[in-house]
């Protein structure tokens, strides 16, 4: 008889206990539209702009949408004619800015920067670990929206490797795949269908109007398709997507665009497009910024224990961060307004490495799992080819984390193999 299947190393993400992050990626809550994405950047007082992914109104929560803004609120400062210019944070936004601002000082247009990073390290919610010599990412994974894309460039440039993923064509385990294991939802004809029937909904949806209200008013008469199929994309698409409840999210706004066809990650992590940023920067590491202070001759910046002055201040934290930062003046009433309805999903990751393979092989290489109730999804990459062992990266969202993100790393990855290889009937 075969000895039972081993899991042999782990790593675990903590994004929603992270006190530089507090959540995964920023979304938009009922009542909220991508204008208050875009009233963020307004700059205050001349002096400050807020930068990072939460400000981008159509590539949000996204690397290259976070880095652009940084590279956007960089034209700002000097356009504005700031020559000394302060950053808060060095994750996509924060480097973007800095690497732009840089660029001018080599050019001999005297502008200086300075990055405050409350980590011991750069890159934010990129973030490259080793385990026995592979590098994964336990935040941003995939180069999205690959075509367009300022950082899909970038890594070419570099010559890194990139791999695609299908996300169309997840295989499904366990309860959602009626059964044994199946193709998602019959086939991509029927997803298609869906979406457009979803959008449709949503469209039309009150401005007030959450997600959860219109799928309520649907299932009940679901037309061509069957309740459990629309159960099963929402949580797929849209709880996958956000890890935010659904009836927070907007109806007409809080389906973004973002994962899709074409998404390729990067072999050997973000970690080689964040070390290539950062090369040659000011970054003072370990510098939380508390307080920020916008006078009509400059800004003070205060943490624990130190202190710095610059003609205008970049501040690219993530939303939850961003609200706990103490602004002198206080941000302006349309700043806050639009930070009362966003917010910030939870969706987190576990890298697992096995002493064999017990998953059915499939050619995309994506597994879906659904759990055990409604709203509570996990998707997973294997990572098998990449790594050279038998290794799968699973992404969790839904109630469900509330219980299989307790206690030590070591419990956290066997829950979350258990829940893999239950579904996967090993
Ligand atoms: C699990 C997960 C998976 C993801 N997958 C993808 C993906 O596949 N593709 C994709 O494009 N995106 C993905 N994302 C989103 C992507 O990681 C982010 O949108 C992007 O990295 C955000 O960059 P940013 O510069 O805006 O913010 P951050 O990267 O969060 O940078 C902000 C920086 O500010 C620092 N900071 C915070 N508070 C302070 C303070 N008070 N003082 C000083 N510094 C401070 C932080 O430490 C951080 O370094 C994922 C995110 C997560 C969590």
């Amino acid at each position: 008889m075969d000895s039972p299947v081993r899991l042999t190393a782990s790593l675990v993400s903590r994004w929603g206990d992270d006190p530089w992050a507090r959540g995964s990626w920023s979304l938009i809550g009922r009542g909220g539209s991508p204008g208050d994405r875009v009233a963020l950047t307004a700059p205050v007082g001349g002096r400050l702009r807020i930068a990072g992914e939460a400000t981008h109104p159509t590539r949000a929560g996204m690397t290259h949408g976070a880095y652009e803004q940084g590279v956007a609120a960089a034209a700002w400062a000097v356009e504005a004619g700031h020559r000394r210019v302060a950053v808060v944070g060095a994750g996509m936004a924060g480097l973007g800015a800095a690497r732009a601002l840089a660029g001018r000082d080599s050019a001999g247009e005297g502008c200086s920067v300075e990055v405050w990073e409350a980590r011991e390290r750069v890159g934010g919610r990129t973030y490259g670990v080793d385990l026995d010599g592979f590098t994964f990412d336990l935040g941003a994974n995939w180069l999205q929206q690959y075509d367009d894309n300022v950082l899909a460039r970038l890594a070419e440039e570099l010559g890194l490797t990139v791999v695609a993923t299908d996300f169309g064509d997840p295989l499904v385990l366990g309860a959602g795949s009626g059964g044994g294991g199946g193709r998602a939802a019959a086939g991509g004809v029927r997803e298609m269908g869906l979406e457009r029937e979803l959008r449709a909904r949503l469209d039309r949806a009150e401005p007030r109007a959450a997600i959860a209200d219109v799928i309520e008013a649907w299932l009940p008469e679901p037309g061509e398709f069957t309740a459990e199929e629309i159960r099963r994309y929402v949580d797929a698409e849209i709880v996958m997507d956000s890890g935010a409840p659904l009836s927070w999210l907007s109806a007409r706004y809080g389906f973004e665009p973002g994962v899709g066809e074409g998404d390729r990650w990067i072999a050997g992590s973000y970690r080689l497009i964040v070390e290539h940023l950062a090369s040659g920067l000011d970054v003072r590491l370990g510098r939380p910024v508390r307080r920020i202070t916008v006078r009509d001759d400059g800004v003070t910046l205060a943490g624990d224990g130190f202190s710095a002055t610059a003609d205008a201040v970049i501040v690219t934290v993530p939303l939850p961060v961003l609200r706990e930062i103490d602004f002198e003046p206080a941000l302006p009433p349309a700043h806050a307004a639009a930070l009362g309805r966003l917010g910030a999903g939870r969706v987190e990751k576990v890298v697992l490495r096995f002493d064999r393979r017990f998953w059915p092989a499939h050619p995309a290489g994506y597994y879906r799992v659904a759990g055990p109730e409604a709203n509570c999804v996990s998707e997973w990459l294997d990572a098998t080819e990449a790594d050279g062992v038998p290794t799968l990266v699973g992404l969790f969202a839904g109630p469900w984390l509330e219980t299989l993100w307790a206690g030590t790393d070591e419990e956290v990855a066997a829950r979350t193999a258990a829940v893999f290889r239950e579904a996967a009937g090993a």
